[in-house]
This record gives structure tokens, C-alpha cells and sequence, in this order.
């Protein structure tokens, strides 16, 4: 048995290393960037004007010109214009270049322009107001996006604008959701008074796909020769297999007995923690097997809080740790780390956990009045109201 501590680390030690595939751009929201993006060109890549009106340049207005005659217009689009004489103006549109000798731009609401004249009625100018400078957000050749980040709509908007019409991602890996037990059926069965539907197989391939990663389901009965037999030919198919029951010290639990007798090396087995303590972890070469126990918030708490991590780190994401605070005191008595389910509210800025306690680690029912779990950590027993955890979001 080991620590939730250790187990995070044993697990961070045995990553996934995932290939790499072009996808693209309309294509590459939600996946994980592959390739660090570098601004191509300056950003932006000319001094801008960001108002429509006129250009000048300002050491004219400071010496006291109000009134500027237009020389020309400079439309976005067009090829930098020049200004003739310091004491003219150009005319100049939202997103043209800010024509050579001006440095100003005073919008058409601050000005009267009456016989090719601009007359400035602003009480006062700024110099370079109006105009966005070049290479004031990034520079030629700077990091825009580091390997590693997800791609949301803001990200396109940069590859986008650096031109990659093909991003390089991470591909995620082929993974097998394997659920065990012969109490369960599936969804479009009528379960006999012994038998159950199987909803972890469920729970996790959406779990998954929430991350962008498709899954295939199997079922394997409690019966030792299928277990090896079927689990031998789908870890020699599939990258990620997790499986859900048959963990613990059942008679008919033989999970971990099968895994190692196929050649998958045991990393852990079993956590001090509650739900989920007879947690196995264990992997053949680059295949990797996460056998998580059975009872519905066992699996699904195991799986945010150690399968989920583990891939967005093997997809060089960083896992962000968040903290919220109990709301009111908890205890328990055995010596473990518990994962306390909790809904979460914000109040007048604090995010309070608030315990929602079910009927135990079988009641799934109560998940949906969840946000996610506190890690209350090992060596405590007294928690007290208003002290910050971990937390673990499922939503
Ligand atoms: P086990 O870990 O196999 O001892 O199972 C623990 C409990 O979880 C038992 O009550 C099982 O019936 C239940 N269980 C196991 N697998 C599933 C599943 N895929 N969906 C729903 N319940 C399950
Ligand atoms: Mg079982």
C-alpha cells in the first residue's frame, strides 16, 4: 500500500509518450499544441492606426497648429503613404499603416474638416495617441505559445494569425475501457433482481471524450482464463486500458492475479485512501493499465484524481492544483487521505466546499449534486471549517 502522495508520484514517473500528428487549423480546437508557436513577424507589424480620422505629426500641434490641410487618405490595405509638409494631415482609416512622417491620429469626432481642412476641437492631444505600435505585443521570433498548452478559440486566433494552416498535436492514445463483473449488464438491458447496469463503463468513456480522447468498451466476466485470454490481445491493442472492478479481495477478483501473469509489472496496488484503496496501477512496455475499483465513485473519484492528471501530463500539460475551503468541520478515523465530496460555491469571492455526504462510495446518485472531491490529506482525522484543500473538479 502506498501514500495518495506517492502514488501521484509513481504514476508521474510512468508517462505516456505520445506521437505526434498535423492536423488542420479548422480542426485543431481542443487538442494539445505540439510545437511552440513564434510570432513570424513583428506583432503588430506596422505602426497602426486604431481610429479612423487623420494622421499628423504631433510637433506640429505642439507648436500651436490647430488647423491642417489633407493631403491624402491612407486606407488599410494600401502601401504606406508620406507625408509632404509638417503642416498637412493624411486622412487614415482603422488598420492602415501610419503614413511616414506622422506619428498622431486624432479621430474624426475631436475634428471639424470643412474645405479640405481638419480643424483639431479636442481640448488636448497625446503624442502617438490612436496608433498601435509596432511590435509592442510580441516580437519577431518571440514564444507566442509553448508546447504543451490546450487549443481554445484565443490560440486559434494566433496560429491563425502566424499562419499555420497545419498545427502539429499530440495524438492521444487508443484506449480500451474494460468494465468486469457478472452482476452487469449493459444499458438496453433489462437487469434480473441480481444484476446491475453498467454505468462506469459509461462514465469514463465520457470522462475521456471530455478530454478529446475516444474509447472502445469491452466486458470480461469474473472468470480468470477470459480475463487473460481477452486482456491479452487488447493490451497488445491499445495504448490505455482502464478497467473498473474485480480489484479487491473478492474471491472472484482477479484483476491484479491476470495483469501480472500476462506481463504487466505492478506499480501499485492498493492506496491509502478512501474511496478507491484497492486501486492497481501497472504498465507493459508502453502500454499502460490503470485497474480501478468497481463501486461507481470509487472509479470515477480515481479517475479525475489519478488517470486524468496522468494524461493531460504525459501531453505535457501542467495539472492545475486548485484550493477551496471546507465550509464546516469534518472527521474520520482511519488513517488515509479522503477525498470528501463536495459542492462548490463561490461567496463574496471564496471558493467554499461544501460536503454533500452520500450513502459511501456506491452511491452515485449523489454525484449528481457534486462538483468534485476535497483531498482531505493522510494524518489528520479533525478538519476544521474554513481551512483550504486540494480540490478535485469533475465539472
Ligand atoms: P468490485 O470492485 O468488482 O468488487 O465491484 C464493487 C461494486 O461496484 C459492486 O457492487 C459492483 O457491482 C459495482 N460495479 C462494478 N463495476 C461496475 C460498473 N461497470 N458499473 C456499475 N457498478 C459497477
Ligand atoms: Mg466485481
Amino acid at each position: 500500500m502506498v501514500s495518495v502522495l506517492e502514488a501521484t508520484s509513481i504514476i508521474f514517473s510512468n508517462l505516456f509518450k505520445p506521437k505526434t500528428t498535423n492536423v488542420n487549423l479548422s480542426e485543431c480546437l481542443g487538442k494539445i499544441l505540439a510545437e511552440p508557436i513564434l510570432a513570424d513577424r513583428d506583432f503588430p507589424p506596422f505602426d497602426r492606426a486604431t481610429m479612423d480620422g487623420i494622421a499628423l505629426a504631433f510637433d506640429s500641434y505642439q507648436e500651436g497648429q490647430t488647423n491642417f490641410r489633407i493631403e491624402s487618405i491612407q486606407a488599410a490595405g494600401e502601401l504606406q503613404k508620406k507625408l509632404n509638409s509638417n503642416s498637412g494631415c493624411i486622412e487614415i482609416m482603422t488598420g492602415a499603416m501610419l503614413p511616414e512622417g506622422t506619428d498622431t491620429i486624432v479621430p474624426y469626432e475631436q475634428l471639424e474638416i470643412v474645405n479640405g481642412k481638419a480643424k483639431i476641437i479636442a481640448p488636448k492631444l497625446d503624442k502617438g495617441q490612436n496608433t498601435h505600435q509596432r511590435g509592442i505585443d510580441a516580437k519577431h521570433g518571440q514564444t507566442l505559445l509553448e508546447s504543451g498548452i490546450s487549443i481554445s478559440p484565443a490560440e486559434v486566433a494566433l496560429l491563425a494569425s502566424v499562419g499555420k494552416s497545419q498545427v502539429s498535436v499530440y495524438e492521444l492514445p487508443k484506449a480500451a475501457i474494460v468494465s468486469t463483473g457478472n452482476e452487469l449488464v449493459d444499458v438496453d438491458q433489462i437487469p434480473l433482481p441480481h444484476q446491475i447496469r453498467k454505468s462506469n463503463s459509461y462514465a469514463l468513456q465520457a470522462a475521456l471524450l471530455e478530454m478529446n480522447c475516444t474509447s472502445t468498451l469491452f466486458h470480461l466476466a469474473d472468470n480468470e482464463e477470459e480475463l487473460k485470454r481477452v486482456l491479452t490481445k487488447i493490451i497488445s491493442e491499445f495504448d490505455l486500458i482502464i478497467l473498473s472492478g474485480g480489484v479487491s479481495k473478492g474471491k472472484f477478483d482477479f484483476v491484479p492475479k491476470v495483469l501480472e501473469s500476462i506481463g504487466v509489472q505492478k506499480k501499485i496496488h492498493q492506496i491509502s485512501q478512501k474511496p478507491g484503496k484497492p486501486m492497481w496501477f501497472g504498465r507493459s512496455e508502453s502500454k499502460f493499465v490503470f485497474a480501478l475499483p468497481g463501486n461507481p465513485v470509487s472509479t470515477f473519484m480515481c479517475f479525475h484524481r489519478y488517470v486524468k492528471p496522468w494524461l493531460l501530463k504525459s501531453l505535457g500539460t501542467e495539472v492545475p492544483i486548485q484550493k477551496a475551503i471546507l465550509s464546516k468541520d469534518f472527521s474520520f478515523k482511519a488513517p488515509l487521505t479522503y477525498f470528501l465530496q463536495v459542492k462548490l460555491a463561490n461567496e463574496e469571492g471564496k471558493w467554499m466546499a461544501h460536503p454533500i455526504v452520500g450513502g459511501g462510495s456506491g452511491d452515485f446518485v449523489n454525484l449528481k449534486d457534486v462538483d468534485g472531491f476535497l483531498e482531505l490529506p493522510l494524518g489528520g482525522n479533525e478538519f476544521k471549517a474554513g481551512e483550504a484543500f486540494d480540490y478535485i473538479s469533475f465539472r
